[in-house]
């Protein structure tokens, strides 16, 4: 079952000299994927997620998800559609640092009014499969990198989102960090058949997605299935990146 459609998709900033930054591009994304975006800098990953994220309408052509196009919703209907259906996982991780961890992790489910015993045992589950049970009444200054970027998960996943959408989610941490990050997000993938998009200019945290579409100028280049061997796949994703050419940030 596709998910995630995109159909004739063109994005164009209009200044003094306008900007095609996506190009008629077409992708599909199954329900369960874990697919991977890479590209030079300035190729249009962010205006391509950015426009799946509901921030910024495209210029021409259909973003699908679930068979509902958001873009048509109103204000209202669109600021629930954001909430209940995406789970947002940044680079920055976004927390709020006059909440505590678990206030941050509660916040979604807060705007949409769920009841608090059901808020907490959502949070059991989840804090005690990303470990971090111990770190839940601190605020975010007081804890580490790692551990701020697995609130952040738990905070994107505590509504059962049907699409997760993370943008650079290993750009601040160190290696083993990344690591811990990439496998949180696998299991997630093969647990709970979580539809994951992860912008990343990292062939590391690449090849644990299960597939690879790179862009070029806006348009498709290229795609890479991971198959069963993931080394092998960190390979062809390095190879496809050296053909590409480019910072690939
Ligand atoms: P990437 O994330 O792959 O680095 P972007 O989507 O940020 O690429 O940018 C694609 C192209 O669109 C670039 O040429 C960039 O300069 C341009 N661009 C991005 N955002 C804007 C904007 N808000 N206004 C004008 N041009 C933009
Ligand atoms: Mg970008």
């Amino acid at each position: 079952m596709v998910l995630l459609k995109m159909s004739h998709l063109n994005k164009i900033y209009n200044g003094k000299i306008n900007v095609r930054a996506i190009s008629d591009l077409n992708l599909d994304v199954e329900k369960g994927e874990f697919l991977g975006i890479m590209g030079p800098s300035g190729s249009g990953k962010t205006s391509l997620l950015n426009m799946i994220a509901t921030i910024d309408p495209p210029t021409s052509g259909q973003v699908s998800i679930n068979g509902e196009n958001p873009y048509a919703l109103n204000f209202d209907q669109l600021a629930a559609f954001r909430r209940q259906k995406l789970g947002f996982i940044f680079q920055s991780f976004n927390l709020l640092d006059t909440l505590t961890v678990k206030e941050n992790i509660f916040l979604p489910l807060t705007l949409d009014g769920a009841a608090l015993s059901d808020m907490k045992d959502k949070l059991k589950r989840i804090a005690g499969r990303l470990g971090i049970e111990h770190i839940l009444d601190k605020r975010p200054y007081e804890i580490s990198g790692g551990e701020a970027q697995r609130t952040a998960i738990a905070r994107a996943i505590i509504h059962n989102p049907e699409l997760f959408l993370a943008d650079e989610p290993t750009g601040n941490l160190d290696s083993k960090n990344s690591t811990d990050v990439m496998q949180l997000l696998e299991r997630l993938n093969h647990e709970e058949q979580a539809t994951i998009l992860l912008v990343t200019h990292d062939p590391q945290a690449a090849s644990y997605c299960s597939r690879v579409v790179f862009i070029k100028d806006g348009e498709l280049y290229n795609e890479l299935y991971r198959g069963d061997n993931q080394t092998d796949f960190y390979r062809r994703i390095m190879d496809t990146l050296k053909l590409l050419g480019g910072s690939s940030s």
